[in-house]
């Protein structure tokens, strides 16, 4: 019994909501890695939509942000 690929299954426990808070300073650098989840609004900052994804593109985005300002939705 060897299902260690599973990790890779969309699993709806994989899937994650991402949030920016007020830290954010508006650097674009999420939007540049994951646009499919970030965005700027007309502020200049950071907006995550609110939907559920597994893109890893959107992890990469919240470890690439410089003030910390991506967090994970549970
Ligand atoms: Fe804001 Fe961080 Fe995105 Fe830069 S990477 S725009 S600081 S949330």
């Amino acid at each position: 019994m060897t299902y260690g690929d599973g990790h890779h299954r969309r699993v709806e426990e994989d899937n994650m909501k991402y949030h920016v808070n007020e830290s954010c300073i508006g650097c674009g650098l999420c939007e540049g890695t994951c646009p499919e989840v970030f965005s700027l609004n007309n502020e200049g900052k950071a907006v995550a939509k609110d939907i559920d994804t597994d893109d890893p593109q959107a992890m990469q985005a919240l470890e690439g942000c410089p003030v910390g300002a991506i967090e994970e939705v549970k």
